[in-house]
């Protein structure tokens, strides 16, 4: 069987000119233009190239952006105090605090205190909660994203049985509620698996569509997945680097050998990734709409 690469890459390009016409339309008949505050505290280098990506998107659709580089010293105090101001800055539509933090500073204490209407990255308890009873204000980028992918890949979620594998909060728990909505592009049988579940393969050998977030690489091998799955690899593993010094990056998913039983899979990279940062722009553009009563 030849598998369907599914292409984020370009069904994000997709996506991306639908919003930059939406903005265009929001800055001419409504005087609005969006604005994403991203703030990133330390120096890790993947955190720093996620932020300079989304800099660069949100300013290619004409997205209004500030960006806050803090030292990792920065104390819990000073970075409360900053979401504090963006949160009452009427520019400012969306903040995006850049994960994961320094080990000083509380997690859910920061995303907490994030105005619930500008957490376009869908984490604040009160966003899980609307998701988690079916009315959401912004889900979660990644878990958006992939949702957007089957949808735009004609793949039918409703009755089939999703397997995922991980339960984070930012991926496989809010995944698993967004399939098991009722409403026709979810509507689907949902098992969740994590690193305590007996034999994940007696599982994932069922999957119809499996998703799979769990940060270790090539660990879905063909033997796990039956003929004809759908297979969305959320994965980001860096095993290491090429003559010319850029990072070899591989999925979760072993994509050579499941490929050839699959009906349709994503590549890494080219797969969920471009998505995530694409979901980011368009709560945005949402937020931006529900402060001006418009969504
Ligand atoms: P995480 O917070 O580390 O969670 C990993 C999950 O996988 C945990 O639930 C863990 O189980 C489970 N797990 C680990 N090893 C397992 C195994 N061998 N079998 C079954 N379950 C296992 O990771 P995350 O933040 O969800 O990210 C997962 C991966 O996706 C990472 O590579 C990350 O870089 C990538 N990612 C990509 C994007 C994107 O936009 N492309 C976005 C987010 C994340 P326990 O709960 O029992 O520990």
């Amino acid at each position: 069987m030849s598998a369907q690469i599914i292409s984020g890459t370009e069904i994000a390009r997709q996506i991306r000119q639908e919003l930059s016409q939406e903005i265009a339309e929001l800055k001419e008949r409504h005087h609005l233009t969006p604005g994403l505050a991203t703030l990133l505290m330390g120096d890790d280098p993947a955190s720093q190239i996620y932020v300079n990506q989304k800099g660069k998107i949100s300013q290619s659709l004409g997205i209004y952006s500030e960006r806050y580089d803090l030292p990792a010293t920065t104390s819990e105090e000073e970075l409360l105090t900053l979401i504090d101001q963006l949160n009452g800055n009427s520019r400012i539509h969306g903040i995006l605090v850049q994960l994961p933090l320094p080990q000083h500073i509380n997690e859910t204490s920061v995303l907490c205190a994030i105005d619930p209407e500008k957490d376009v990255d869908g984490f604040h308890p009160m966003n899980l909660g609307k998701l988690m009873l079916g009315n959401p204000a912004y889900l979660p980028c990644t878990p958006c994203g992939i949702q957007q992918l089957l949808i735009r890949s004609g793949i039918k979620v409703e009755g089939a049985e999703v397997v995922i594998v991980g339960r984070s909060n930012i991926v496989g728990k809010p995944m698993a509620n967004i399939l098991l909505q009722k409403n026709p592009w979810a509507n689907a049988t949902v098992t969740v698996c994590h690193s305590l579940s007996r034999d994940i393969s007696v599982h994932t050998r069922r999957a119809d569509i499996l998703i799979v977030a769990i940060g270790k690489p090539k660990t879905i091998t063909a033997d796990m997945v039956k003929e004809g799955v759908v297979v969305i690899d959320v994965g980001v593993n860096r095993i290491g680097k090429t003559a010319t010094g850029k990072s070899i990056v591989v999925g979760d998913v072993d994509f050579d050998t499941v490929k050839l039983k699959a009906r349709a899979i994503t590549p890494v990279p080219g797969g969920v990734g471009p998505m995530t940062i694409t979901m980011l722009m368009a709560n945005t553009i949402t937020a931006a709409k529900r402060t001006a009563g418009l969504s």
